[in-house]
């Protein structure tokens, strides 16, 4: 099925959103989900208006709260495929707190977070993920702070699937949304997705100089946390690939008690006038 619509994105040429665009796309049609099955959910950002670039539902909420509203979409309706998505600065900066509560959660969606190092859309100041001494309007004389781990801190606070990749690496990139959608619980991809217009340090040039793919990094175990954040530690976090995987931890809607056989979605609400009046008196 095709998860194209008629809408021209008005990203900058080269900008790397454009490929995460085409990966999510390409994934969803991989796993045979129909459109009216998949919900996109964003942020504020340029990238958070990659909600309105997929032909599925598509929510294009505030700032840092894509998380919430996608865990509110999934817990009303189960049967959707629910993506969450948007910038580093959306999710690792205002958005945090939801980040790694949602993590910690292990609800069933996948946050997708195209990470270019930078706030893009107000025109470049530096971002939670820019390394220090990063030159930007923000920080003339270099940032005094450092970036931050996310792959590490996402590892640290219990979470189910962590994988990181590079906007250019579109077939790998597919397979570990795909991979995504289909594990039974939270998952995290951070792609490094260059902003070409305000980052002229991450460049697709700079990734394909420092980047290290786990698929070449012998013996590596996406299933060993211990090996996992020693070999981050070991490349400053600059890998690709499946990062970590536990497939035996349970979702949170596993694990609530009389969850709902049937979505909230499709549940009848109607209730009499007097039933709603004596609901209502109760809260007042
Ligand atoms: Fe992409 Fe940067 Fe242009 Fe925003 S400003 S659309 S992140 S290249």
């Amino acid at each position: 099925k095709d998860f194209r619509n008629n809408v021209k994105p008005n990203w900058c040429p080269g900008c790397g959103d454009f490929s995460v665009q085409a990966a999510i796309q390409r994934a969803a049609a991989n796993i045979g989900l129909q459109p009216e099955q998949l919900a996109v959910v964003s942020g504020i950002g340029c990238s958070g208006r990659i909600s309105g670039y997929i032909n599925s539902y598509g929510f294009h909420g505030i700032h840092g709260r894509s998380l919430p509203i996608a865990q509110g979409v999934k817990m009303a309706n189960r049967d959707l495929t629910v993506i969450a998505s948007g910038g580093d600065g959306d999710g690792f900066a205002i958005g945090m707190g939801h980040t790694i509560h949602a993590i910690r959660r292990n609800i069933d969606i996948t946050y997708i977070v195209m990470d270019n190092q930078i706030y893009g859309l107000t025109k470049g100041q530096t971002s939670p993920r820019s390394e220090a001494g990063f030159i930007t309007k923000s920080t003339p004389e270099g940032s005094i702070e450092s970036s931050l781990s996310i792959m590490e801190m996402a590892l640290s606070a219990g979470a189910t699937f962590v994988a990181q990749s590079f906007s250019t690496d579109l077939k790998d990139l597919t397979a570990l949304i795909e991979a995504g959608i289909q594990h039974k619980g939270f998952s995290l991809i951070n792609v490094f997705s260059p902003c070409v217009t305000y980052n002229k340090v991450n460049t697709y040039d700079w990734f394909k100089e420092n980047l290290t793919k786990l698929a070449d990094v012998e013996g590596y175990d996406p299933h060993n946390k211990e090996l996992a954040m020693q070999t981050l530690m070991k490349h400053n976090s600059l890998v690709t690939g499946l990062i970590y995987q536990n497939n035996t931890q349970k979702s949170y809607q596993e694990l609530i008690k009389g969850y709902s056989e049937v979505p909230l979605s499709k549940t009848d609400l109607a209730i009499e006038e007097e039933e709603f009046n004596q609901l209502i008196a109760e809260f007042m």
